[in-house]
């Protein structure tokens, strides 16, 4: 079959028999079921999603995917001022609420809430997604935050253990401070690790400094920010592996898209969101290929739906189809936050709390 891994994955979740061929259309179809789903459950469960869908008649008013344009957009400042009313589910349903602080703003932090189910959507996207770099075989460094159950790293330990690759979770290296890399370094190579998960600086520093890890690093993955070129190619020539991309946030569940072995972008998770480009000032729909902000819609998540939410991010459609077949959508590496006007200050501190 061509295409991804997340094809297949893709197709099994929306509900396609097994073996069957994922298409374009099969996808929309599904989204459009599930958004119509998401904006009723919305409506009749969150306060804040009552009040903001108040004149929409979802039988009437959502038929295709240019009714988009009918739905309100939520903006990080509803997220930070009114997220508590957001809750489609009664607290006790909660296990796990992400805090986000923004430095030098005086505004209340975000705070993103999952329940079990909205974890387990991430895990088996970790399960899937990353089988694209990694098998039994490896051994893969987690250098992301995953001291606590539920944090990102320990969910992608998860998701991998469940492919049958071994990990290690070692928590994130400081970006500024390089006094701990030598301890992440012997690590690395007393272990004989394959493959690792990090920040692109603090990686691409790592590679600079041990060309030696070559002999047994094949791939590595760069999530978190933006990833410059520079960047990537140091990893690329340093510790002459494949270096892979990842597209998320807190917001859409961590997980949001993920390259494919083209490596050029990266297809969303569309099973369980919804991306659409638009153009900042007058929030219009943008064709393929034009950069925008990027704005999606959560399908499944049952805590806190978000809805046409305005993550901040510049990005488009690729519009040229993917080598490698996929009938998933192509988003282009997403560029630097600050190039979108008007934007708070990206997160600063991230802490994780479990009620
Ligand atoms: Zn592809």
């Amino acid at each position: 079959m061509p295409g991804t891994v997340l094809d297949a994955w893709t197709a099994r979740k929306i509900g396609l028999p097994a073996g069957a061929f994922l298409r374009r259309e099969d996808i929309e179809r599904y989204q459009l079921a599930m958004l119509r789903r998401t904006l009723q459950t919305a409506k009749e469960n969150s306060p804040f999603y009552a009040k903001r869908l108040l004149g929409l008649d979802i039988e009437r008013d959502i038929n295709c995917f240019e009714d988009l344009q009918r739905i309100p957009f939520t903006t990080e400042a509803d997220l930070r001022n009114s997220g508590l009313s957001m809750l489609c589910v009664p607290q006790r349903d909660i296990s796990r609420i992400v805090t986000l602080h923004t430095s030098g703003s005086a505004g209340n932090p975000k705070r993103i809430y999952f329940t079990e189910e909205d974890q387990e959507l991430t895990i088996d996207f970790f399960h899937h997604g990353m089988r694209i770099m990694v098998d039994e075989s490896d051994l893969l460094l987690i250098l992301l935050p995953c001291e606590r159950p539920g944090s990102v790293g320990d969910l992608l330990r998860r998701g991998l253990a469940r492919g049958g690759t071994a990990s290690v979770p070692y928590g994130p290296v400081s970006r500024e401070d390089a006094s701990a890399d030598a301890a992440v370094l012997s690590l690395i190579r007393a272990r004989g690790v394959s493959a690792v998960v990090g920040g692109p600086v603090e990686t691409a520093r790592l590679a600079r400094s041990a060309p030696d890890c070559a002999a047994h690093i094949k791939s590595v993955l760069l999530s978190t920010e933006y990833v410059s070129d520079e960047n990537r190619k140091t990893i690329e020539t340093c510790w002459e592996c494949k270096v892979f991309e990842h597209y998320g946030t807190t917001e859409s569940g961590l997980g949001g898209a993920m390259a494919c072995h083209v490596r050029e972008g990266y297809h969303p998770r569309e099973a369980d969101l919804l991306f659409e480009i638009i153009e900042p000032e007058s929030g219009r729909a943008l064709p393929c290929g034009a950069w925008g902000e990027v704005v999606f819609t959560t399908l499944t998540r049952r805590a806190m739906p978000f809805i046409r939410y305005r993550i901040g991010d510049r990005g488009r459609w690729r519009p040229d189809p993917c080598g490698c077949g996929s009938a998933l959508k192509r988003l282009d590496r997403i560029g630097k936050r600050a190039a979108i006007k008007n934007r708070p200050a990206a997160p600063r501190a991230e802490t994780e709390t479990k009620p």
